[in-house]
């Protein structure tokens, strides 16, 4: 019958220099099942080396060790995490135990990673700290637990996933006497019921109480004083939980973690996290005020309509000689009226005049303009009427007046009707109408529209006009009628002493013009983005090397390399996610205090780019995260634990 354990020509040696030291030579070894095993020696005779292959924390160089008759020597990384589940209970020297956890806590983490329920498992700790005289212990952190108590609470994390073998590698060596004593009555309770214990120990009284003493001198046995028998073990049901809801354990236990981690340094989380939300506030924003923007342009253009001309006298805006060009006629609009091509055209012409209703004064700007303007320009009244052609062709002293006017002259009685005086001309009120213009001193200003031919009459003496608007007909093409319009005017003009403004020219040119400066700046802010994720990864790559010790630990107890990635990749997502909350959050208050601050537009959040940013906030955390947590994942269990 084979043994529990059996080592046959078990060799580990590390590479040193040019050649190789070899820590264990040739060991053979069989230990049976309910064995409670000494293992003593110098310092640095391979004790711990042992211990470690014999865990499953490190693999031979070369031999073979049978675990209850199945060859684990060259098993890979998973199958090994399964056996420390399945098999081993490690009690270490120094403890080993998280320090943010509670002792409860840190005895339920084995079962954790072996797929038990939150409640059975938690029940199982708490049993077992009870036993272990814990019971009034089990939400004390490990910093308010003596080392005896620290060493119990590691005791009890052993036997929570029923460990057949305890290993034991200098379990008293931190302890007093006293406590040391404890520990060893609970180890020898813990053979009594029939599990294998191996303890190192180079204290020979410590070694006395074990019923076979093995010692080690530079890497092998040079005396066993027992040889190996195998007592009837204790059956305990070794199987591991299957399904989904074990990996959703796993999950919520790394998510815990992860916030554990983060409430643990919060200063450092916050600043990591600052990367993220600076660029994920100013990602949002800029979007968000860039289609306000266009949003805002785009409305005022297609209040024009979309298939209007406008025709400006001069060369280009701002060309300086355009307000002296008096070329552009009446007649011109008249003539271009009649071309088949042209659905109408309203003249504009300005002027502006000193109005005097009673005692009140005020200045204002009077637009003629056709009575199809208040169409074109989309303008509502909010009271009265406008006029009609039959005024415009009369050139009646009708007018209709902006809000501005109305509260300006009549504050408080009803403005329709009234007669009040614009320069040397009186004007009587038929209309109000609602403010139009929204942009910087355009809701202040006072307008009124009257007939063009009025305007033309009254106050400027001449028929030039300081615009054509020009609907082209419906079955024409823009450009087409653009290019006819052209070629007319400069016939009957002579030269071209005027220009011409499409909308749908100018639609698209602000609409490619925003989407480019969108891009660019956020393209700057894309840049911060990625700082801020170089950032998260550095901060990850610190905290997995401040962490080695409970990485190791983890692994020690079962944890698989998925799960320790897994940790660590959630960690460094919520911190994103967190701060990509965070940075949206900025935004929205951002654009609430530009609103309220009284800009002319307002910035537009799109569920979309909201979406979009909390999606890149989390690729940014996988992304960045990934490194560090593979990094983790890769540690040597033991050289974890030596850490
Ligand atoms: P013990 O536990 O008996 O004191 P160890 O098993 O820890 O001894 O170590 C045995 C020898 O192996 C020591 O000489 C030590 O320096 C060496 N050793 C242990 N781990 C490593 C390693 N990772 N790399 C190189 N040498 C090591
Ligand atoms: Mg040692």
């Amino acid at each position: 019958m084979s043994s529990l354990i059996h080592l046959s020509s078990i060799s580990r040696s590390y590479p040193s220099g040019e050649g190789e030291l070899k820590v264990l030579d040739d060991i053979d070894l069989r230990i049976g099942q309910g064995e409670f095993v000494a293992i003593i020696g110098a310092s640095g005779s391979g004790k711990s080396t042992l211990m470690n292959i014999l865990g499953c924390l490190d693999r031979p160089s070369s031999g073979s060790y049978l675990l209850d008759g199945r060859e684990v020597a060259e098993r890979g990384s998973a199958d090994l995490a399964r056996l420390r589940r399945e098999f081993f209970g490690f009690v270490f020297q120094r403890y080993h135990l998280l320090a943010e956890m509670t002792a409860l806590g840190n005895v339920e983490v084995p079962a954790i990673y072996r797929g038990l329920n939150a409640t059975s498992r938690r029940d199982k700790a708490a049993a077992l700290l009870g036993r272990l005289g814990m019971g009034g212990r089990l939400d004390h952190r490990p910093g308010q637990l003596s080392g005896g108590q620290q060493q119990r609470v590691s005791i009890a994390r052993a036997l929570v996933n029923d460990a057949r073998v305890i290993l034991a590698d200098e379990p008293t060596g931190a302890l007093d006497s006293r406590s040391g004593e404890e520990v060893l009555t609970i180890l020898e309770e813990l053979n009594a019921e029939g599990r294998t214990v191996i303890l190192v120990t180079h204290d020979p009284n410590v070694a006395a109480l074990a019923r076979r003493v093995i010692e080690i001198a530079d890497g092998r046995i040079v005396s066993d004083s027992a040889t190996s028998v195998d007592a009837p073990g204790i059956s305990v049901p070794r199987t591991e939980a299957a399904g989904a809801a074990p990996g959703i354990g796993r999950m919520a236990e790394a998510f815990r973690m992860a916030v554990l981690a983060m409430r643990a340094h919060k200063l450092r989380s916050f600043l990591t996290m600052l990367g993220i939300i600076i660029g994920i506030a100013s990602v949002v924003s800029v979007v968000a005020l860039g289609e306000g923007s266009r949003q805002q342009v785009l409305e005022n253009i297609s209040s024009l309509g979309t298939n209007t001309l406008q025709i400006y006298p001069g060369q280009s805006f701002g060309d300086t000689r355009s307000g002296r060009v008096t070329t552009l006629v009446l007649e011109d609009g008249t003539q271009l009226a009649r071309q088949s091509y042209v659905a109408s055209v309203s003249p504009s012409v300005s002027s502006a005049q000193t109005l005097r209703y009673g005692a009140t004064e005020a200045t204002a700007q009077i637009s003629g303009v056709s009575e199809q303007y208040f169409d074109v320009a989309g303008i509502t009244l909010t009271q009265g009427h406008a006029f009609d052609a039959s005024d415009v062709a009369a050139m009646t002293q009708d007018v209709v007046i902006d809000e501005n006017t109305r509260k300006n002259l009549f504050p408080d009685g009803n403005p329709l009707g009234q007669v009040f005086m614009a320069g040397k001309v009186p004007l009587r009120v038929i209309g109000v109408a609602a403010i139009q213009q929204r942009g910087p001193g355009g809701s202040t200003s006072l307008t009124i529209y009257a007939p063009y031919s009025t305007v033309q009459a009254r106050y400027l003496g001449s028929t030039s006009v300081s615009s054509l608007t020009l609907r082209v007909a419906d079955d024409v093409e823009m450009s087409i009628a653009q290019q006819s319009v052209t070629d007319f005017l400069t016939q009957r003009h002579g030269s071209k002493d005027f220009f011409i403004i499409n909308n749908d020219e100018i639609r698209s040119t602000i609409t490619s013009t925003t989407r480019t400066m969108t891009i660019l700046i956020a393209a700057i802010a894309v840049i911060s983005l990625l700082v801020g994720g170089i950032g998260v990864m550095n901060i990850m790559l610190v905290s997995v090397t401040e962490r080695i010790g409970e990485i190791g630990l983890r692994m020690a107890v079962g944890a698989r390399r998925s799960d320790i990635r897994a940790q660590f990749l959630i960690e460094a997502v919520l911190v994103c996610l967190i701060g990509g909350t965070a940075g949206v959050t900025a935004a929205l208050g951002f654009g609430f205090a530009f609103e309220h601050f009284g800009s002319s537009f307002q910035p537009i959040y799109s569920p979309f780019s909201i979406a979009a940013a909390m999606a890149s906030s989390c690729g940014i955390g996988l992304i960045f995260g990934y490194l560090p947590a593979a990094n983790a994942s890769r540690l040597h269990p033991v050289a974890a634990l030596a850490a």
